[in-house]
Formats: C-alpha cells, structure tokens, sequence
C-alpha cells in the first residue's frame, strides 16, 4: 500500500510565524497515519520554522519551492540544494508552472535542478502540464512528455523511483478551473508509461494532480487511482480548507 501524498504549495505566502501557526494546526488537526504523507512547501525564508513544526511527524515532511543547480557561489537571490538540506527540507519541486511561464525557467534548467536535488538528497518533484493552447492544439501528451524527457530522461530507474511528479495543466492553476478527474487520470497514465518505459518500476514512481484542487473536488479527483495525490496552492492556505482536503477518504488504500 503506497502513501497518498498531499502537498501544500504556500507560493509567495506565509512568513515565519505564520507558516509554523499554519503547519501546526494542520498537523494537531490530523493524526499521523502511514497510508499518508503531509508535504509543506513553504516560502524558503519560513523552512526552518516549518521543519521545527513537523520534528517528530513521520507522516509529514517540508521542501523548498524552488532550488538552484549550483551547490554554492555567487548567485544573489538563489538557493542551492545542499542550503534547502540545511535548512532542514528533504524534497523540493522543480519546475513550477510559474517558474516556467513567469520566470523564464527552461526545460534544460529543470533537468539540471533534478540532478541537483537528487546529488544533494533531497527528492525531486517535477512538475508538468500543458497550457491551454497546447491542449487545444491537441499537443498536451506531446508537451508532458517532452517536460519529463528534460526533467528526468537522463536519470536511471533507481534515480527515477525518488523522483515525484506532479501534473499541473497551467490553466487549472489558480483559475477555479480543473482537470476533470478522467482528463487527470488518462495524463497520470501517459506519465506512468514514460517511467515504465524507463525501467522504473510503475509503483515507485508517485505522480500527483494539482490545479484548483478544492475541499469540494478533492474525493471526486482522489478516487481515481491513477492519482497518488495532490499538489495544492490556494486551498492549502488555511487550515480550515487544508485539513478538509487531507481527510480525504482514499477508498481501496
Ligand atoms: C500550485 O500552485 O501548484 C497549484 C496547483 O495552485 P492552485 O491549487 O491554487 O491551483
């Protein structure tokens, strides 16, 4: 039995005291279970109070937003790897619908933070999806795969097995608007197949759906099992709307 994994994105909110207020209530408001994984994503500036909250919750675990390939050097604003390590981070994503299409990030650069992350430690989760136009054009397969080719492609199947994936079609992000679960589960097939075809083997490879996943939608979406969980932005904000979306029932899990 594999855990669901649910993965709270804080983007640009939430400093210090307000991430630990935060991940603290989530976690007295869930009790831990092995059959589920609670990731933080906070802003990097809130990872040490982050990681301080959840010391002692094996079911719960923190990672940085966004990494740097370089292990160290002169490259102001950045964060290495081996600096998310010591700030006490286990994984990070890489990425980001928004590090793509509002900072410019590269496929190539995706691949080179996957290297980072894995070389330092920390565990990969890559994230993909298609924008509107290229679903349009009937492209959203093409473009997924490509994303996991850079990302991922040069990596062996025990590498693979510590790399997540997180399909997150670009206009599901932040719009109210998302994949329907059957769209969401035939794209987790197409990743699944990609690593198959790798080697990896199909269980150890996690892949999540994120976009406008809400506390209404999440049991529709977690039902299918092609999903081994949700990457969450907005609906992870507050402990009210988080801790509705973790209790989600995870039939036949
Ligand atoms: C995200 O930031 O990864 C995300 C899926 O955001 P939202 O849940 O707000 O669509």
């Amino acid at each position: 039995m594999s855990a669901v994994l649910f993965a709270a994105n804080w983007k640009m909110h939430h400093g210090p005291r307000a991430a630990r207020a935060l991940a603290q209530a989530v976690l007295a408001g869930t009790k831990p279970v092995a059959d589920r994984l609670l990731l933080f994503f906070p802003p990097a500036v809130s990872l040490p109070a982050v990681v301080e909250a959840v010391r002692g919750r094996t079911d719960a675990a923190v990672g940085a937003q966004n990494i740097h390939w370089e292990p160290k050097g002169a490259f102001t604003g950045e964060l290495s790897a081996l600096l998310a390590m010591e700030a006490g981070a286990t994984w990070t994503l890489v990425g980001h619908s928004e590090r793509r299409h509002k900072f410019g990030e590269t496929d190539d650069e995706t691949g080179l933070k996957v290297r980072a992350a894995l070389g330092a430690g920390l565990r990969p989760m890559l994230c993909v999806g298609e924008t509107l136009q290229q679903r349009t054009d009937g492209e959203k397969e093409n473009v997924v795969r490509r994303q996991l080719e850079a990302g991922v492609g040069a990596l062996g199947a025990e590498e693979l097995a510590r790399v997540a994936v997180a399909y997150e079609p670009v206009w599901a992000i932040g719009t109210g608007v998302n994949a329907t679960p059957a769209d969401a589960a035939a794209m987790h097939r197409t990743i699944r197949e990609w690593f198959a075809r790798r080697g990896a083997p199909a269980a150890g490879c996690s892949v999540l759906y994120g976009g406008s996943v809400s506390p209404e939608n999440a049991a529709a979406l977690l039902a299918e099992e092609e999903l081994d969980g949700v990457l969450v932005g907005g609906a992870s904000l507050t402990a009210e709307s988080w801790l509705r979306i973790v209790a989600t029932p995870r039939a036949g899990r």
